[in-house]
């Protein structure tokens, strides 16, 4: 199996403040750490995907004071360590999870391309100033149209879709993270988006067991949207969106059935973004 999404945010040398980090551990540590916990669950290679709003030359994407303060990666350093990694022949990615905004798309683009990343996730998580999967903007659900928030969401994944540099649509039904389903039918936007992703050759999307953590207690993606994906051919890739060790490569059983019932016998593996299809079943 593959765990082509996590976070290394809360882990020395990328948490936050030095008082946070752990004493006499060194970057490969960390990136062996994570690599123990993959192999425990039967992960043989994992993608690290940090959030792009963490990094300084990306400051100008998500732009909002939520965003500010998480910001102080530095964008070098992080590739160099993953890359160390690699060198050190550890089955390791570099990634990164993009937050699509809707008119930053030519920073995104310079980020993408000017990066040697392997594994480039495409994400919605905010629309306008509305971060709809946080805990701490989850009010604003009361305010809302359920069905024009999904509206809205699926608009600005298409967008994203569009562009065209993506590598794999994460959490393609995010939108239901705090529980929240539609009282209209929306499988017109199912539809549209897997017509949209099957335009951008190779473009894949994510299947993440990270919703079944979540208020919504369930995989990415519903069912029917997956299945309008199958049908068209798209391929997918595996994910656990972890943000602690423990996570990575959980509740793959769940992520392998979702699959094998589109007919899915193979997820994808990307080196310098060129996807290769690996058996589900490894
Ligand atoms: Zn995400
Ligand atoms: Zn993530």
């Amino acid at each position: 199996m593959l765990d082509y999404h996590m976070h290394v945010e809360n882990y020395y040398p990328f948490g936050r403040t030095p008082d946070t980090r752990p004493t006499g551990t060194a970057p490969m540590d960390t990136l062996r750490r994570f690599i123990d916990s993959a192999e425990a669950r039967g992960v043989h290679e994992i993608a690290i995907t940090e959030h792009v709003y963490h990094f300084v030359q990306a400051r100008e994407i998500v732009a909002n004071a939520w965003a500010d303060e998480k910001c102080f990666y530095d964008m070098d350093t992080y590739v160099r360590i993953l890359q160390e990694g690699q060198k050190a022949g550890l089955p390791i990615k570099v990634g990164i999870e993009m937050d699509y905004m809707d008119g930053k798309e030519d920073v995104i683009e310079r980020i993408v391309n000017d990066y040697p990343w392997d594994f480039v996730l495409g994400s919605v998580h905010w629309i306008g100033p509305w971060g709809f999967d946080l805990s701490e903007h989850r009010a604003e659900w009361d305010r809302r149209s359920v069905d024009e928030a999904y509206r809205a969401y699926f608009r600005l994944l298409m967008q994203a879709v569009d562009m065209g540099c993506f590598s794999s649509m994460s959490h393609p039904d995010l939108i239901k993270v705090m529980g929240h389903f539609p009282l209209g039918d929306v499988s017109d936007l199912y539809e549209a988006f897997a017509d949209r992703v099957a335009a951008q050759p190779g473009l894949c999307v994510e299947i993440s067991s990270a919703g079944i953590r979540k208020p919504v207690g369930r995989l990415y993606p519903e069912l029917p949207l997956l299945e309008a994906c199958a049908a068209r051919g798209i391929a997918i890739t595996t994910a656990s969106d972890a943000h602690a060790v423990e996570d990575i490569g959980r509740d793959f059983d769940q992520v392998k059935t979702l699959a094998a019932s589109c007919g899915y016998t193979h997820a994808m593996s990307f080196t310098r973004r060129v996807a290769t299809p690996v058996p589900l079943s490894r």
